[in-house]
């Protein structure tokens, strides 16, 4: 089968399409034909590195995948030949307390599909069969291979782990990553308003087009003197981070008394310093929040399968023009996701 492989860490130069071994079906698996996968960071930090004693050269990921069922693994019940499915990217053993729950982001063997090599980025991807959500009927597989990491990401980030209320102002930092521009829909749909900070003209109408109600331009403006001005010196009740080290200071400092910041990620970096004044004085809460549990997923999924959230694309590329795509994203240009379409 072909597959966007990388054969040494680096830029997105070293991307090509090439040959490689189909997967096989082990036990509770089924083989899907890929026919869209969607990128995500984890693209990115396994093609630049550096590479450890786990990178197994040619390497592709890809962790968003929506297809066809090709063939089941004989012990798989419940699924056939044919149907079209999206899958849910997380791992976990399935058999501690945390599993048992539900809470598979919690699981101590956590870990997501295809973000260390043998991923969607490739015609045929082996995925076991309890992960899988079938598809509607026509429904695209572009669309959907944009949402299963990143809206069940923000799902959890905004309405299980924050719990955003109707009325709450919300500050939605780095605005044009997949996450984040998920998060402002679910944001929006519990009726909140928006602060999001982007980097271009672009990117802030395409933040208000989505639901923004104030978009903010981190190159020409500080954003936050801009929050603080037009919530007239109160700041906001949450601040949605995912830029990390950079931001993280007046992340906290933006907070009204009893704010709170919920993280998903750390583009920056992982290291920040946190005022603990500000955190006991003004009684903030630091949430941290990472992928889902499986009802998350399978709540945030039903929101973009029955309609109700439109994922947000940035753009699509053929298998064959991958080094475009991982160029693209290099560059930071996009806003929302970049989609390989796989199986034309
Ligand atoms: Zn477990």
């Amino acid at each position: 089968m072909k597959a966007a492989v990388f054969y040494n860490c680096g830029d997105a130069s070293q991307i090509q399409i090439a040959e490689v071994p189909e997967p096989q079906v082990g036990p509770g698996q089924a083989l899907i034909r890929v026919h869209a996968s969607a990128f995500n960071h984890l693209e990115l930090w396994a093609l630049h590195g550096p590479a450890d004693e786990s990178y197994r050269f040619p390497m592709w990921t890809g962790s968003d995948i929506a297809g066809v069922i090709e063939q089941l693994a004989p012990d798989v019940s419940g699924w056939s030949v044919g149907e079209a499915v999206v899958v849910n990217p997380s791992l976990s053993c399935g058999k501690c307390a945390r599993c048992l729950e539900g809470e598979i982001s919690q699981c101590d063997d956590y870990d997501i599909l295809g973000s260390a090599g043998n991923g969607g980025n490739a015609e045929y991807i082996a995925a076991s069969a309890d992960k899988l959500m079938r598809m509607p009927e026509g429904f695209d597989f572009v669309s959907a291979a944009a949402a299963p990491l990143a809206y069940q990401t923000a799902w959890r980030a905004i309405v299980r782990r924050a719990n955003v209320q109707s009325g709450e102002d919300v500050l939605v930092l780095g605005a044009s990553g997949g996450v984040a521009a998920a998060a402002i829909q679910f944001c929006k749909m519990r009726g909140a308003r928006v602060f999001a900070v982007t980097s271009s003209e672009e990117k802030l109408e395409k933040a208000r087009q989505i639901g923004a109600d104030f978009a903010l331009n981190r190159k020409t403006s500080n954003p936050f003197e801009e929050v603080r001005r037009l919530t007239q010196g109160r700041g906001v009740d949450l601040v949605v981070e995912n830029v990390g080290a950079s931001t993280w200071g007046e992340s906290q400092k933006i907070l009204r008394k009893g704010g709170r910041i919920v993280t998903y990620g750390r583009t920056t970096g992982r290291q920040a310093t946190t005022n603990l004044s500000l955190l006991f004085w003004n009684e903030q809460t630091h949430i941290g929040s990472t992928m889902g549990s499986l009802s998350d997923f399978r709540q945030a999924m039903e929101m973009v399968l029955n309609g109700s959230i439109t994922p947000v694309i940035d753009s699509v590329y053929p298998l064959e023009q991958a080094r475009e795509a991982y160029a693209r994203y290099e560059r930071g240009e996009q806003f929302g996701k970049i989609v390989l379409n796989i199986c034309r």
